[in-house]
């Protein structure tokens, strides 16, 4: 294949994408230049701040990889208050990051669903509905989806984790809890509600192969998300899945795996919104800015208070926040700055898919179902428009 060719391409075919995320040398440059040109053209050169609480580690779920999971006794629990979420969420307001992101372990009870209710009226009070909320809180009923959006939420994460179903059972327990269609029937959920839905996949995962990256992106582009926060999988000493550490690719060779997956994402799929994840800084203390200049132009700054940052461990050597950090801002700025970037203070940040996808009416309290493609289209057909799955149409 001649990767200047290829790269003139709008869509690819699994083979091609393959090819791309295995490309080395000029190619990688290729490929890294041809994704910050797109990027440039189709989101300009701003980059948008999401600020990051995470309000819970108690999760009721075990995936195999994740170090909060509930069998985990090693680590301390935590629930921050009421008023510890308001004041991150007021030092993001002050701080004009536009948007901030509520995530935590899954949690599903009326309980939980009122009380994230409440915070969110208590958002949309502080900051006369000009702070868009992202909610990453796993797999729930339509219904509490349903209430969340008509109280302000108006994005919401939920990564597929793999598209590929077989590898999503070996990466969670056999029981009724971790079931992969029902993370895809949560994705339509989200979209049926009206949120701008963003979903992600971990990268270098144990049994994962290029073809199943490949089928990833293809994912992306078959659902037709609003944003992709994606980042190398990153072992934890006290999960199952640490016993197949030694079937990974090396960290440097995730971390250089993820970049191209960015940037192949950002060829396929010109105008979301892509996250620079922590997971790629946890790496690599540039790895966020390495991101920002292939394709992505999203930073999520942690803001969860310091003194909980040692219990949301997904991973190990998760990095630092920004409380307590008086030089953050400015050295995030600095980031942004040196990656070629602009910094959008105090801007929503909608993705331009998004608006074009809405066609600037305004999806809230708007039934969407009509608009709405099954995601099980993904699973029954494996055929994605302008693009194919092993190469064949
Ligand atoms: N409980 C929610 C949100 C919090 S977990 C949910 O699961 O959707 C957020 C993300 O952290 C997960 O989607 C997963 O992709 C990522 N994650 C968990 N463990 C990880 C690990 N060991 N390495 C890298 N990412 C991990
Ligand atoms: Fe819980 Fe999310 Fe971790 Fe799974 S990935 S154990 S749902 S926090």
């Amino acid at each position: 294949m001649n990767t200047n060719d290829l790269l003139k391409k709008d869509c690819f075919t699994t083979e091609e994408i393959v090819y791309l995320l295995g490309a080395n040398g000029n190619d990688k440059t290729l490929l890294f230049e041809s994704a910050a040109r797109c990027q440039a053209e189709n989101v300009q050169n701003k980059v948008y701040l999401r600020g990051l609480i995470e309000f819970t580690n108690c999760c009721s779920k075990n995936c195999l990889y994740c170090g909060i999971r509930s069998n985990n006794r090693q680590v301390k629990r935590y629930t921050m208050t009421d008023k510890e979420i308001m004041d991150a969420v007021r030092f993001a307001w002050e701080s004009r990051y536009g948007s901030v992101v509520l995530q935590s372990g899954e949690l599903i009870s009326d309980g939980f669903t009122r009380r994230v209710e409440k915070l969110l009226r208590k958002i949309e009070r502080l900051s006369d509905g000009k702070l868009r909320v992202t909610l990453s809180c796993g797999e729930q009923s339509y219904d509490t989806y349903r209430r969340w959006f008509e109280n302000g939420a108006s994005r919401y994460l939920l990564r597929i984790e793999s598209s590929n179903p077989e590898l999503y059972k070996k990466l969670h327990p056999d029981n009724q809890h971790h079931r992969f269609e029902t993370r895809m029937k949560c994705l339509e959920y989200l979209k049926k509600a009206g949120y701008q839905v963003g979903t992600g996949v971990m990268i270098g995962l144990p049994f994962q192969t290029m073809e199943d990256l490949a089928h990833d992106l293809l994912f992306m582009k078959q659902i037709d998300v609003d944003m992709v926060g994606m980042g190398p999988y990153l072992e934890h000493l006290d999960t199952p899945l640490y016993a197949c550490r030694h079937q990974l690719l090396s960290k440097e060779n995730r971390f250089q795996l993820a970049l191209k997956m960015i940037a192949v994402l950002r060829l396929l799929m010109k105008d979301i919104n892509i996250a620079a994840t922590t997971a790629l800084q946890a790496i690599d203390p540039m790895g966020r800015e390495k991101a920002l200049k292939v394709g992505a132009n999203i930073i999520m700054p942690n803001i969860t208070p310091g003194r909980y940052q040692d219990f949301y461990t997904l991973y190990e050597n998760m990095p630092c926040t920004a409380e307590d950090n008086e030089d953050y801002m400015a050295s995030l700025e600095a980031l942004i700055t040196l990656a070629g970037h602009e910094t959008a203070y105090g801007e929503w940040g909608d993705s331009e898919h998004y608006r074009r996808r809405d066609k600037g009416q305004g999806t809230r309290k708007k039934d969407l179902t009509e608009s709405v493609r099954p995601v099980s289209v993904w699973l029954s057909t494996k055929k994605i428009k302008g693009a194919t799955v092993n190469g064949k149409q």
